[in-house]
C-alpha cells in the first residue's frame, strides 16, 4: 500500500464507531448545541419537542418526535429545559421509569430555590436516574469549539452505573468528567457557574484600596507639598512617577501578605498545641486567596518593570540629566564617580531583577498545567523555599534603594515616612516572624504538631 492511500486511510471517519442514540428534550439553545456535538462524535440524536416540525436550526441528521415517542428510542435523555418547566415530565413518569436523566439546569442566582434542580428532578420522578451533568459548559463554547476553559464537566448521581453512562458520553465529546460524587453535590455543581471569581474579591478590593491610599499618599508628599514649599508643579508626576512608586509598593506588601497567613497558621497551631482545631473564618479565606495575591502582586511588579524601562524616554529624565551636566560645566567642575553610590545603585538593580526572575517563576508555577506536573514536594519547594527568596530579594531591593536616604530629615515630608518606608513594615515583620520560626526549639515542636502530634490529645487513652 502506498503511503497516499494509507494517509487517506487514516483520515476517513470510522463509520463502525457508531455510538448509542441519546434523547434530548428540547431544541432550545443548548438542546442543539450538545445535539450537534454529540453527533459529530458518532451518536444518534432524537429530541423530544413540543412541536415535531424541524426547522433548520436543528442538526441536519437528528430526528424531531414528541416527548414520549423520542424517550422511548433511548435509554439517556438529556432534559435542556428550564427547572421551571419540569412539571410537564410528571405525566411521562411511565415512560422515563428506569431511563438515566440528564439534568443540565443552571439558576439565575445562588439558593433560587431551597433544593437544587436535579433533587427536584429526582422528587418528580422517583422511578428514573437522575445525573447532574454538562451545567458549566455553554452552549456558545460547545457550538463553537472553544473548549479550552471549560473543558471539565463536573458530574454527580446517586446512581453509579448511570453516572457511569454519562461520563462515557462526556469523554466521548472530548471533554474531562471530574466524578463530583452523589445528587446532594447538585447544589454545589449548580452554583459553581453562578459564581464571579469567588478567589479574587478580597484581593482585588484589598489591591484596589491599597493603591488608592498610596497614590493619594504620593500625591500629598511628591506634588501638594512641593507645590506648597518649593513652588515647584509636579503634577505630571501623576503618569508614570506615581504609578512607578505606588507599583513596588503593591508588589512587595502584597507578596508579603502571601506569607502572611502561613505564620499566622503556625503561630496559632503552636499555642493550641494541635492541628486538628479550625483556624478562624478570617485566616481559612485568607489561606484559600494567597495564589489570587501573588498574581495580583506579579503584574504590579511587572508594571513596575515596564514604568522604569520607559525611565529613560521621559522629558524629565533628560531634563535632569542635562541640568546636572549644565551644572559640572557652569562651576568648571566634574564630579568623580561616587564607588559608593555606584555598588549600591548596582546591587539595588541587581537585587530587583533577581526578585522579579523568581516572582515570575512563583506565577508560572502557580499555573494548573504546570503545577499538576509538579509532585507536593516541588510545589512547595517553589513556593515556599523560592517564595520567601523572592520576597527577601524584594526587600533588600527596596532596603538598598532607600539606603541612608530613608534616615534623612527631608525624606519624611509633613513628618510623613516615604511610602517606601511604609512599604516595608509587612514583609520586614513576615521576615523576622520566619526567621523566629525556624529557629530549632520552634520550628521542631511545630513539625511535630504538623506531622499529629498533641499537646493535650483530646481522645487520650
Ligand atoms: P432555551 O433556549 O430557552 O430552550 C429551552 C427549551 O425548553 C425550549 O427550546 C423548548 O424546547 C423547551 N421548553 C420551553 N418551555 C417549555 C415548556 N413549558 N414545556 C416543555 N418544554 C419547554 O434554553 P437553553 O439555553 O437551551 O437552556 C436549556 C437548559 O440548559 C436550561 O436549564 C439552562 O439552565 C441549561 N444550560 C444552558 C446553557 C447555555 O449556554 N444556554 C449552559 C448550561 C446549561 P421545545 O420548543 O423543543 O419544546
Amino acid at each position: 500500500m502506498n503511503k497516499k492511500s494509507s494517509n487517506t486511510m487514516a483520515l476517513a471517519p470510522n463509520t463502525s464507531n457508531k455510538r448509542e442514540t441519546v434523547c434530548i428534550f428540547g431544541t432550545g439553545d443548548f438542546g442543539r448545541a450538545l445535539g450537534h456535538k454529540m453527533i459529530q462524535s458518532g451518536y444518534s440524536v432524537v429530541y423530544g419537542s413540543r412541536s415535531t416540525q424541524i426547522s433548520n436550526l436543528i442538526p441536519k441528521d437528528a430526528e424531531v418526535l414528541g416527548h414520549a415517542e423520542a424517550a422511548q428510542k433511548a435509554a439517556i435523555i438529556i432534559i435542556a429545559i428550564q427547572r421551571q418547566h419540569y412539571n410537564f415530565l410528571t405525566p411521562l413518569a411511565e415512560v422515563l421509569r428506569g431511563k438515566v436523566l440528564v439534568d443540565i439546569s443552571n439558576n439565575l442566582k445562588l439558593k433560587q430555590y431551597p433544593e437544587s434542580n436535579a433533587e427536584h428532578l429526582a422528587q418528580l420522578l422517583p422511578g428514573s436516574k437522575v445525573v447532574k451533568a454538562f451545567n458549566t459548559v455553554s452552549a456558545w463554547a460547545l457550538q463553537s469549539g472553544t473548549l479550552d476553559a471549560s473543558r471539565q464537566v463536573f458530574v454527580c448521581g446517586d446512581d453509579v452505573e448511570a453516572k457511569q453512562m454519562v461520563m462515557n458520553i462526556v469523554r466521548a465529546l472530548g471533554l474531562t468528567p471530574v466524578d463530583k460524587g452523589s445528587l446532594l453535590a447538585a447544589q454545589e455543581v449548580e452554583n459553581y457557574p453562578l459564581q464571579l471569581f469567588p478567589m479574587w474579591k478580597f484581593p482585588i478590593f484589598l489591591s484596589l484600596g491599597l493603591t488608592a491610599f498610596f497614590f493619594f499618599y504620593c500625591v500629598a508628599l511628591d506634588i501638594i507639598y512641593t507645590y506648597i514649599y518649593e513652588n515647584n508643579n509636579f503634577s505630571f508626576f501623576i503618569a508614570i512617577t506615581i504609578p512607578n512608586r505606588v507599583c513596588p509598593v503593591m508588589a512587595l506588601i502584597l507578596l508579603a501578605l502571601v506569607y502572611l497567613p502561613g505564620i499566622f497558621a503556625a503561630i496559632i497551631q503552636l499555642y493550641r498545641g494541635t492541628k486538628y482545631r479550625r483556624f478562624p473564618d478570617w485566616l481559612d479565606k485568607w489561606m484559600l486567596c494567597r495564589k489570587q495575591l501573588g498574581l495580583i502582586a506579579l503584574a504590579f511588579a511587572s508594571l513596575h518593570v515596564v514604568f522604569t524601562l520607559v525611565t529613560p524616554m521621559r522629558s524629565f529624565a533628560s531634563w535632569r540629566t542635562g541640568k546636572g551636566i549644565i551644572s559640572q560645566v557652569l562651576n568648571n567642575k566634574t564630579e568623580p564617580l561616587n564607588h559608593t553610590n555606584a555598588w549600591l545603585s548596582d546591587s539595588y538593580l541587581a537585587l530587583g531583577i533577581l526578585g522579579f526572575f523568581l516572582f515570575v517563576l512563583l506565577g508560572i508555577t502557580s499555573l494548573p498545567s504546570v503545577s499538576n506536573n509538579v509532585n507536593w514536594r516541588e510545589f512547595r519547594f517553589v513556593q515556599s523555599k523560592l517564595g520567601y527568596l523572592a520576597l527577601i530579594l524584594c526587600t533588600a531591593h527596596t532596603l538598598v534603594y532607600g539606603g541612608k536616604w530613608f534616615l534623612s530629615p527631608s525624606a519624611y515630608k509633613w513628618y510623613l515616612p516615604n511610602i517606601y518606608i511604609l512599604s516595608l513594615i509587612v514583609p520586614c515583620a513576615v521576615l523576622v516572624l520566619k526567621f523566629v520560626l525556624i529557629f530549632p526549639c520552634i520550628d521542631k515542636p511545630l513539625t511535630q504538631i504538623r506531622q499529629g502530634w498533641e499537646r493535650n490529645p483530646k481522645y487520650s487513652k
